[in-house]
């Protein structure tokens, strides 16, 4: 469960989010939705406190952090719960697929090397990718790279999943494959947050959409309800 209470963004003194209040149940497929600007990303980047955000309260489960107050102990135990697919891959060159899903194990969560390989490959075939493993980055499609992205967040099993325009540095040919790959994991029973573009995936994937316009939800509802006015 996600629960965000009144987050506030400033640049500078350029107000980006304006109070934003919202719930995500567990297993809740959320899409956000809007134009260039609104503070789309802002706003999934406040939720694990990759941006600061200047006030309001982030929850994740138990864990409620105050902007204000937050630690960095209380980030750390944030980020633990989030896991993040970019835009871009950020995928380490020099890593095969298969070690790019097992750094987070083996690095982050301690997990010891035998387990870690187990579990990286296990997700990879999930993610269609069981015959890449030893492929580096530059030897894979974009699509396949977004793959491998997708597969590393799933690695560290997180409570919420936060996916920022996934397929918008993808040629218009790739983007298919990777939004079926994100609606396996969504069908897998994962609390997600997804700003995207698509609109048809965005009414085919979620439970429900927002709409984000300068800083704000300005609406929000089932896909069904939203599309169909
Ligand atoms: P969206 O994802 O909806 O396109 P963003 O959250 O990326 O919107 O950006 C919202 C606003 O915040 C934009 O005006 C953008 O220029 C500004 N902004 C985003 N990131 C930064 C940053 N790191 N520094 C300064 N301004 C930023
Ligand atoms: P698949 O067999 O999964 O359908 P593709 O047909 O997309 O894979 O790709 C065949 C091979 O070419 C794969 O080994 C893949 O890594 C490689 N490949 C695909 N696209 C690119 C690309 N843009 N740059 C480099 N290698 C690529």
């Amino acid at each position: 469960m996600i629960k965000l209470e009144n987050i506030h963004k400033y640049y500078g003194n350029q107000h980006v989010l304006k109070g934003i209040n919202l719930t995500v149940a567990k297993g809740e497929v959320v899409a956000i939705l809007g134009p260039s600007g609104s503070g789309k990303s802002t706003l999934l980047r406040c939720i694990n406190f990759l941006e600061q955000p200047s006030g309001g309260i982030v929850e994740i489960n138990d864990k409620r952090v105050d902007a204000e107050t937050a630690s960095k102990a209380d980030i750390v135990s944030l980020r633990n719960l989030t896991g993040m697919v970019f835009q871009q891959y950020h995928l380490f060159k020099n890593f095969t697929v298969l070690q790019n899903v097992m750094v987070g194990l083996t690095s982050v969560k301690k997990i010891h090397k035998v387990e870690a390989k187990k579990r990286s490959i296990e997700i990879l075939e999930r993610v269609g990718l069981a015959n890449r493993l030893n492929h580096y980055p530059a030897q894979l499609s974009g699509g396949q790279q977004q793959r491998v992205g997708i597969a590393r967040a799933l690695a560290l099993n997180p409570e919420v999943l936060l996916f920022d325009e996934p397929t918008s540095s993808l040629d218009p040919e790739l983007v298919d494959e990777v939004l079926a790959t994100i609606k396996k994991v969504a069908n897998e029973g994962n609390t997600m947050l997804i700003v995207t573009h698509e609109l048809n995936f965005a009414r085919d994937i979620s439970d429900r959409v927002i709409f984000m316009e300068d800083g704000l939800i300005v609406e929000e509802g089932t896909a069904e309800q939203l599309f169909n006015d």
